[in-house]
């Protein structure tokens, strides 16, 4: 009898301990996608993209191995079980996933397989230690980074090796039906908005490796230092492979101290660069303790926040049109590559919820269907973060000035330059706050504000007040 492994978000065949199950087993394997749109937070239009180039890319590379993906949409429970029923398959192999609505519908999928007589075995293949694992010394979960930080680097990650490569996967002699993935329409038509993805980012598990093995040999060392400059390339742009699995924390984890007993990279980048693949541990386990995470602040009082309903101002974040240069380059470089640098993912979330007073929710939203590494964990975690609502957050009243933020982190304005091409001509002194300068430089540099770039919707000094004021309201309750 064959066994199913249920692909999710572990786009891979390397360290995939389902998969590596399911082969152990001995029994032809057959490799599962379900597209299921009524999924609680299904992907948005952005990670459908990606979705599909790495959908095609994992089907090839198990091609090469002797089994072939087979396609399927619909309810997930529905189609799993119809196809474990149609194969008369004995396993179904998984690795788990750690929000509350998808647990549940696992939960009551292997019941109701198990009612089939069919076992299912389930597995870590996400993290490098499961929320349960973490927890502080009187139990429970941690709500502040540093401790949890510290208690997973003295645990180090649950499974010391990566599941060994698979050369082989041998799959049963006659394939069960597969839907087409272009059948699937996952990329967009007209307009074309991914244009520009295809230059930025090679989806897939190879992507992924390549993405890994350069960060580790040609940019690590500037970390540390250089890791919030968004006009800089110092980061690992790995946020969007480890979102749908192309690559797992693990194998980050363990390249990373290879390199670092060689002593090709120093202690300090190398931790440095761990701590940050250890707050997406965090917000995992954020999200695993609370429900409620994407949609609801965790600081109770946050919910009366006198929040603005201004869909003007909305429209504005959401194309890039505020004003603000910093702000409009990062909202801008989100809708033309899919990813926005995380400093000025902090700056444009700040000014949303701060300056302009709109609920983190819609801010949340928007990232969700444009982001190709949306991440329900690390999207969440992180909008809370910012609004000061959430665990750990930045408290309420740090508000981030858009112009100082972006004269410090993009001094040449070359990151302005790039996504604001209007503002290409204005020397630098000016770049961060063109309405500032004298009308002769902005003639010469060819721009005419209101008409080719526009005034700040919104005062920022008058802004921060009143965001303050709101946040007195609440402060006591
Ligand atoms: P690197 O700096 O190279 O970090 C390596 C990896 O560590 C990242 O790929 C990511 O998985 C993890 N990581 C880094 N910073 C953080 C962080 N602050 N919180 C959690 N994990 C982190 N990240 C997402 O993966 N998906 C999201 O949907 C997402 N939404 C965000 C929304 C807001 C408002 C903010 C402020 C941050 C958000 N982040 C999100 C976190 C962070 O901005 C990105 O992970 C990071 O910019 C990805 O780039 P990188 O891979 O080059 O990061």
């Amino acid at each position: 009898r064959p066994v199913i492994v249920w692909f999710r978000n572990d786009l891979r065949i390397e360290d995939n301990p389902a998969l590596f199950a399911a082969r152990e087993t001995g029994a032809p394997v057959i490799p599962l996608y379900i597209l299921d749109d009524n999924i609680p937070h299904a992907p948005g239009s952005a990670s459908l993209w990606w979705l599909h180039h790495s959908l095609s890319s994992l089907a090839e590379t198990l091609e090469g191995r002797g089994a072939k993906l087979i396609l399927r949409c619909g309810d997930s429970q529905d189609t799993l079980k119809l196809l474990a029923d149609e194969t008369n398959a004995s396993h179904v192999f998984w690795n788990r996933r750690y929000y509350a609505k998808h647990i549940e519908i696992d939960k009551a999928l292997k019941s109701d397989l198990k009612e089939q007589g069919i076992t299912v075995e389930t597995f870590n293949g996400s993290l490098l230690r499961e929320p349960w694992e973490v927890e502080t010394g009187s139990g429970g979960p941690y709500r502040v980074f540093t401790p949890f930080w510290k208690a997973l680097k003295r645990l180090g990650p649950a499974r010391i090796d990566t599941a060994p490569n698979l050369r082989k996967i041998s799959g049963p002699s006659k394939s069960p039906k597969s839907e087409k993935l272009s059948s699937w329409n996952l990329l967009p038509k007209k307009p074309n908005w991914a244009k520009e993805f295809v230059t930025a980012w090679k989806p897939g598990e190879q992507g992924a490796r390549d993405r890994l093995n350069h960060f580790l040999n040609d940019v690590i060392d500037d970390y540390a230092s250089g890791r919030d400059r968004p006009d800089k390339d110092f980061t690992s742009r790995l946020s969007p492979h480890l979102a749908f699995g192309e690559i797992s924390p693990l194998q980050i984890w363990k390249s990373t101290h290879e390199k670092m007993a060689e002593g090709k990279v120093s202690d300090n980048a190398a931790m440095k660069f761990l701590s940050e693949v250890a707050w997406r541990e965090f917000s995992y386990n954020l999200l695993f303790y609370n429900e409620a995470l994407p949609n609801e602040p965790l600081r109770e009082n946050f919910k009366n926040y006198p929040w603005r309903d201004d869909p003007d101002g909305l429209n504005a974040w959401q194309k890039g049109m505020t004003g603000y240069p910093i702000v409009d380059a990062g909202m801008r470089q989100l809708w033309r590559t899919g990813w926005m640098h995380n400093r000025v993912r902090m700056i444009v979330a700040s000014f949303l919820i701060k300056d302009l007073l709109i609920p983190w929710q819609e801010g949340e939203a928007w990232f969700w269907d444009t982001l190709v590494d949306a991440d329900l964990s690390n999207n969440s975690a992180s909008w809370q973060w910012v609004a000061g609502c959430g665990a750990d957050a930045a408290p309420y009243f740090r508000i981030f000035n858009p112009i100082t933020q972006g004269e410090k982190f993009d001094p040449d304005g070359e990151y302005v330059r790039e996504f604001v091409p209007e503002l290409k001509k204005l020397p630098k002194k000016h770049i961060h706050a063109p309405w500032k300068a004298p009308e002769g430089v902005l003639h010469d540099a060819d721009i005419k504000l209101g008409k080719t770039y526009p005034f700040p919707i919104i005062d920022h000094a008058k802004a921060r007040e009143r965001a303050l004021e709101g946040y007195n309201e609440i402060k006591g309750a």
